[in-house]
């Protein structure tokens, strides 16, 4: 189940319980965005959320000396569905970039996405961050496409699917 914004601070501040390392890597899905042009990146990520404020989109800490294992969930980080956590960290399921805008014909395009990335932290302070997958990759999870040119929206997600694993919210209703 997800971290708490507390627990997670503890988590980092007690350090590996198995070699009592200070080195620690927090694995997540985070949102971002990148340009594409003619279908391929032609930027980094921008990342759109708050640095100290990804708890609860953390599903793995690990040591880095070690490799122990602290903490590890297998549902979706986003939506909460049950062993979907596979999902968000397997092949896109989401929109392709088409090679231009349908409207305007623009070529170049912004990408929203939910990205696997993490963060490490050394002697309890965030150290850096790291995008661990590009357009294409597997957990690279494309949610939406825009247009900067004429702010069409190109494509996203099914409205009722969840924007990382790509689940339907109906269907989670049924079960
Ligand atoms: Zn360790
Ligand atoms: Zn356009
Ligand atoms: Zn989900």
């Amino acid at each position: 189940m997800m971290l708490g914004h507390r627990e997670f601070d503890d988590l980092i501040a007690a350090g590996c319980r198995s070699c009592a390392g200070q080195f620690l890597r927090a694995w997540a899905i985070l949102p971002g965005s990148l340009m594409v042009s003619g279908g391929e990146p032609v930027s980094s990520v921008k990342w759109s959320y708050e640095r100290d404020d990804i708890h609860d989109l953390v599903y793995r800490v690990e040591c880095r000396d070690c490799a122990a294992v602290l903490y590890e969930r297998s549902d979706c980080p986003k939506c909460g569905a049950a062993g979907s956590l596979g999902r968000v960290l397997g092949p896109g399921h989401g929109p392709t970039p088409p090679l231009q805008c349908p409207q305007c014909e623009y070529e170049d395009l912004r990408l929203s996405a939910q990205i696997r990335a993490y963060h490490e932290f050394l002697h309890r302070r965030f150290s850096r961050r790291v995008c661990a997958a590009t357009l294409g990759e597997p957990g690279f999870q494309v949610y939406q496409i825009d247009c900067p040119s004429c702010e069409h929206t190109v494509a996203s997600t099914q409205a009722h699917a969840c924007i990382a694993c790509g689940r339907s919210s109906l269907l989670k209703k049924l079960r």
